[in-house]
């Protein structure tokens, strides 16, 4: 039964390399409130809505992982909270939070509708979440996400604080934009209790900028950093890619994904799923498999379950991300807004 995972035998998925996946991501739509330059193009051309599965479908899928061992699921996009009727999916998904099935329910926003949803979250189960905020200037806000205001974000993040939400929030360290504001996001994340962390930018699908220009290595932000803080390595974990540093001066975390400099696939746990039911078991690889075929042929999950089974068997032990000089292409063509982040 696709309902009862903690009744029935959990089969776990382990690909070969000998990795469990136990970790989802969903991105529920590819649309957006926002255009950030680094993840969209102005004028972006989005899936016909038909194409899309239904929120009934997102959670048979999501549901049928959980029967195979996922422990945690990160709602995303695009932006997720964009998609009509999203909390039902949320109400849905926190039935296998109730059950103990799965360990974490969770999200990735720009924060621009959290004034609306924060306390409908938290009420589904949702304990902490990701927000993305890359400047706490007003005008560089808006000149990075092109169609979006920082009083969305702040407002939202005041919502989520009253709900009881945990904050993480993520920015993209980006050269010549916000690079010299790290300090003011680790002390404005800190001040309010929330972990921050950075992340390089990945070459992932055309944007209407040159993506080397704005490639800022991790390694640069962290020496620069020791001139203000004092940080210490510390072995936390949130089940994702981030290394992290305590800061003595704020006492708060501070999280560094490092894709292009450092490996961190020896540990990837994760796959992700589109809106439209694809497959991708490396951010950073093309290959993908559809599960919407499977799953629409049968109201069974034996072909949905045969389909996973063969994805996992093809997950790559990593990816090889390059930004190529030359042709100033990305390495992987499709947008972050596929996949998510
Ligand atoms: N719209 C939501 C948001 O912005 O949080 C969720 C989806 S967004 C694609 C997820 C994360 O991916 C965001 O933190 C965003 O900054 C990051 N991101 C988007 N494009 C990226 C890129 N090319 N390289 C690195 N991070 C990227
Ligand atoms: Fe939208 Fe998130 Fe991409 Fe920005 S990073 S354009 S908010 S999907």
């Amino acid at each position: 039964m696709l309902d009862s995972p903690a009744s029935s035998a959990i089969q776990p998925m382990i690909d070969p390399h000998g990795r469990a996946v136990t970790y989802l991501r969903v991105s529920v739509t590819d649309r957006c409130d926002f255009r950030c330059v680094y993840c969209m193009s102005e004028h972006m051309t989005f899936l016909p809505k038909k194409e899309l599965l239904t929120l009934e479908e997102l959670d048979r899928l999501c549901s049928a992982f959980v029967t195979r061992g996922v422990r945690k699921l990160r709602i995303t996009g695009g932006e997720p909270l964009v998609r009509k009727n999203i909390m039902w999916l949320f109400k849905a998904l926190g039935r296998h939070l109730d059950t103990g099935a799965l360990e974490e329910l969770t999200l990735t926003t720009n924060a621009s509708q959290l004034a609306r949803y924060a306390a409908d979250l938290k009420a589904c189960g949702v304990e902490r979440i990701n927000v993305s905020l890359d400047t706490l200037d007003a005008n560089k806000f808006k000149a990075i996400t092109r169609w979006g205001e920082l009083e969305q974000v702040t407002s939202g993040l005041d919502a989520a604080d009253k709900a009881g939400l945990k904050v993480k929030i993520n920015a993209v360290a980006l050269k010549g934009v916000n690079e010299h504001e790290i300090e003011d996001l680790v002390r404005f994340a800190h001040g309010r209790g929330y972990d921050l962390t950075l992340i390089e930018t990945m070459p992932l699908g055309d944007i209407d900028g040159d993506r080397t220009e704005q490639f800022l290595p991790l390694s640069i932000v962290r020496a620069r950093l020791l001139d203000k803080f004092t940080l210490t390595d510390i072995p936390y974990k949130t089940g994702g890619p981030a290394r992290y540093v305590e800061i003595k001066e704020t006492g708060g975390r501070l999280g560094f994904i490092t894709p292009m400099t450092h490996n961190f696939c020896e540990s990837c746990n994760r796959v992700r799923l589109t809106c439209t039911g694809t497959l991708y078991m490396c951010l950073g690889q093309e290959d993908a498999a559809d599960l919407r075929g499977p799953l629409r042929a049968s109201t069974d999950n034996d072909k949905l379950m045969t389909a996973i089974d063969e994805a996992i068997g093809r997950k790559p032990k990593g990816h090889d991300f390059i930004i190529d000089r030359r042709t100033k292409r990305p390495a992987v063509g499709r947008h972050m807004s596929v996949t998510g982040g």
